[in-house]
């Protein structure tokens, strides 16, 4: 029997002894009685996303885990958030991640006073994007499009011939810190012209945003004008394999995320809709939970849900917040308990976020695989410490997905794929001819 698969990713789940839960992580201190079920259904262990000691980006890790080769088939930040976006990216564009941003003129130099312009957002944030929304760069040869998305960020897309990803960041990503002037990072003209149009909109836009009204108006209600865009993570469209040519699944996604929606659109992912999803610690997991097992019960034979909120009480180095929204995802997970034996979970984290750090580390992430039937370990509950003792051991997060497809009962036997090592034989419609005799 070939198992359908639920693949869970708690964003940011594994964590470093915190001291204020009494040196405790918050999977250690959280009453998670669930996730200790569960685990006790099947085994527990470890897993470095990208490799041991290299903290992960949500986007490279994630592509990691799904079993693509993130050094050939990775398009960069920008292009999955425009996708999650909706925001068409055609090929040869190159699109950036951007903050509307504040800076200050000293001498020659722009200065950043605060990479998110006080947090602007809504109308104000609008206005300032409609302002730059689009742009004529080097004589009319490039044509710069802004689009706002959320609060203080927006989608920088670059459209033109002989343009390329490979450009530096304006953005310095530090407060205090002179605005940069874009690089080509190699020595192609693409590279050389992306970085000179690049230029030209950073300085074009700023002498277009430090007199706008709306920006004025800031001023004198003591809030801090959106006087520069801050574009960083330059990337290209790259058409990605679908992960059912890859894995074999007809797969469907729930994330609330643009780039993790972008993620699974690039994938060829149905993404599933669920009210109240939003990405944040107040977010509906059980309506996500709910959805994901329905869709296994219709077309779907594998589902990818993505809970956001253990990254964002990190981010905030809030190990009580995590310590509750943990519980809350056990909660969430209360369906999952019982379920019947074609259904295998997988759930991990996509790097360990340490609240006592506030960023992402390159720390192992716990890792359980559970199910009926699924041979188990005795190691107990789902901490940092018991997965250690686990018996998935520890792994790269590349090698998942042949874990999956081990446990799913889909792997073929090594020796009988014609093409690969890795991929489910899928014959192609053209080797599906059937045998003609006269
Ligand atoms: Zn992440
Ligand atoms: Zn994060």
């Amino acid at each position: 029997m070939q198992r359908k698969v639920m693949f869970i990713i708690l964003d940011g789940v594994g964590d470093r002894p915190c001291t204020e839960l009494n040196g405790l992580t918050p999977l250690q201190k959280a009453d998670l009685p669930s996730f200790d079920f569960l685990a006790t259904r099947g085994m527990i262990g470890r897993q470095y996303p990208i490799a041991p000691g290299i903290p992960p980006g949500s986007d490279t890790a994630h592509l990691s885990m799904f079993g693509y080769d993130i050094s050939t088939e990775y398009p960069g930040r920008g292009y999955f958030e425009a996708l999650g976006w909706d925001i068409e990216v055609e090929e040869g564009c190159v699109v950036f991640r951007a903050n509307l941003g504040t800076v200050e003129r000293r001498g020659h130099r722009l200065f950043v006073k605060d990479r998110r312009a006080g947090r602007i957002s809504g109308k104000d944030a609008e206005s300032v994007a409609s302002a730059i929304a689009e742009m004529d760069l080097m004589e009319g040869e490039v044509r710069a499009i802004f689009r706002h998305t959320l609060e203080h960020r927006g989608i920088l897309i670059l459209k033109g011939p002989d343009l390329g990803p490979e450009v530096s960041d304006v953005d310095p990503h530090e407060e205090g810190y002179p605005v940069l002037e874009p690089r080509p990072l190699t020595a192609s003209p693409k590279a050389k012209k992306t970085a000179l149009a690049l230029k030209e909109f950073v300085l074009r836009s700023h002498e277009i945003l430090k007199d706008l009204e709306v920006n004025r108006e800031r001023t004198r209600s003591d809030l801090l004008p959106a006087n520069i865009v801050l574009p960083r993570g330059a990337a290209s469209k790259l058409p990605l394999p679908s992960f059912k040519e890859k894995w074999g699944f007809e797969a469907a996604a729930i994330a609330a995320g643009p780039l993790y929606r972008g993620i699974a659109k690039s994938m060829g992912m149905k993404l599933l809709e669920v009210e109240g999803a939003t990405g944040l610690p107040t977010s509906n997991f059980k309506g996500k939970i709910e959805r994901g097992l329905s869709a296994l019960e219709s077309e779907f034979d594998f589902v990818f849900i993505h809970i956001k909120a253990p990254d964002v009480a990190s981010h905030m180095k809030n190990p009580k917040l995590k310590v509750e929204v943990l519980e809350r995802i056990d909660d969430a997970l209360e369906p999952l308990l019982d379920l019947p034996e074609e259904y295998l979970l997988l759930l991990t984290g996509d790097h360990t976020t340490p609240c006592s750090l506030g960023k992402h580390s390159g720390d192992p992430v716990p890792l359980m695989i559970s199910g009926k039937g699924i041979p188990e370990d005795d190691a107990g509950r789902f901490d940092e410490l018991r997965c250690i003792r686990g018996g998935l051991g520890t792994v790269l997060g590349k090698d998942l997905m042949r874990l999956v497809l081990n446990y799913s009962n889909r792997a073929l036997e090594y020796g009988l794929r014609p093409t690969s090592m890795e991929l489910p034989y899928i014959p192609k419609a053209d080797q599906l001819i059937p045998l003609h005799i006269n």
